[in-house]
């Protein structure tokens, strides 16, 4: 069955793929290394209008670091002030922060236009690059702002007072200090989708297989991840998201209706016969060799599969994007 998004429920707009930060478990693979580009004013209004009109009455700005580029961000909120887009909150890494008083003179400003609630990270992955001085002095800034504040996630509030505020720490370092199971145990503390740059960061825990065996178990389509818009996300290039299959998109103005199958033959056939269909698909085209060391899950095969496609001059097509995705990898 083709795949036709008709109705939205909760998602975000990622403003921006550039951050100070390039988390090992990024599923968008955000980093300092990706374009500046920002969204506009414009295309926000088009994404915030297109999800309206299939039920999403809110959603978060995410990246990237959205507050990078803080008029950016202040279009972002114009933008859904014009159109009556409910914003759950912004994401921020706090890499931004430098002094209290600007941090609070900024988000008073950002509050004024429309900002209620900031998620700020907080993981051991992120200490690598933001040290916790730093996250707690944008909570501290929010809340002297009037912003509320969604610390994503609290519990690793523990585990990153064991090092030095003040710096950062690579997280060779947790598992230096909590030992190497330490990947493990996060997993089991938390969920934290396996896509991006976190299948290798939680390979050693997972294991990875053979692409027979991944083959043999995995479901005859995607239809249902691919369909999911239980957390769905647009792009500042008026891309839409599909699930949380990063690196795979179709046009914002193309939700509503059935995927064309000529337009975008790759999620055609990943929604009628899974990662099977487009291993074979790859394997016939552009001669797909599967690598020895095998893969995690059936998602870092068809990761890889794309990059092979990206790196044949598919970087173009329309579903696998942006290209710096696989550039990335
Ligand atoms: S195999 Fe590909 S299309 Fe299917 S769920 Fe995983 S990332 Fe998405």
């Amino acid at each position: 069955m083709a795949l036709c998004v008709t109705s939205l429920r909760s998602g975000g707009l990622i403003a921006t793929y550039q951050c100070q930060s390039a988390c090992p478990h990024c599923l968008y693979r955000g980093g300092p290394g990706r374009s500046p580009d920002y969204i506009d004013q414009g295309t926000a209004a088009a994404c915030f209008a297109k999800a309206l009109s299939l039920g999403a009455v809110t959603m978060h700005v995410g990246g990237g670091e959205p507050l990078a580029d803080p008029l950016g961000l202040a279009g972002v909120l114009a933008a859904a002030a014009e159109t009556g887009m409910g914003i759950e909150y912004v994401e921020t890494s706090g890499a931004w922060y430098d002094d209290a008083d600007e941090a609070v003179e900024l988000l008073t400003e950002l509050r004024s236009m429309g900002l209620g609630s900031l998620l700020v990270s907080m993981s051991p992955m992120l200490n690598g690059f933001v040290p916790l001085a730093k996250t707690l002095g944008v909570m501290a800034a929010a809340r002297a702002a009037g912003v509320a504040v969604f610390p994503w996630q609290e519990h690793f509030l523990a585990d990153l007072k064991q090092f030095d505020p003040e710096t950062t720490h690579p997280f060779a370092a947790y598992l230096h200090h909590f030992g190497p199971g330490y990947p493990a145990a996060i997993l089991d503390r938390t969920w934290i989708h396996l896509g991006g740059r976190a299948f290798d960061l939680f390979a050693p825990a997972l294991g990875r297989q053979p692409v027979e065996t991944i083959l043999a178990k995995a479901s005859p389509d995607c239809l249902r991840e691919l369909s999911d818009t239980s957390h769905f996300h647009m792009d500042l290039y008026g891309d839409y998201v599909p699930g949380l299959c990063s690196g795979l998109a179709f046009r914002v103005d193309d939700l509503g209706a059935p995927l064309d199958s000529e337009r975008y033959p790759i999620l055609t056939t990943l929604a009628e016969s899974g990662i099977a269909g487009l291993y074979d698909y790859a394997a016939a085209l552009e001669g797909y060799e599967a690598r020895t060391e095998g893969y995690v899950n059936k998602c870092e095969l068809c990761q890889d599969i794309r990059r092979h496609l990206s790196e044949r001059g598919w970087f173009e097509s329309n579903e696998l994007s942006p290209p710096e995705f696989y550039a990335s990898i």
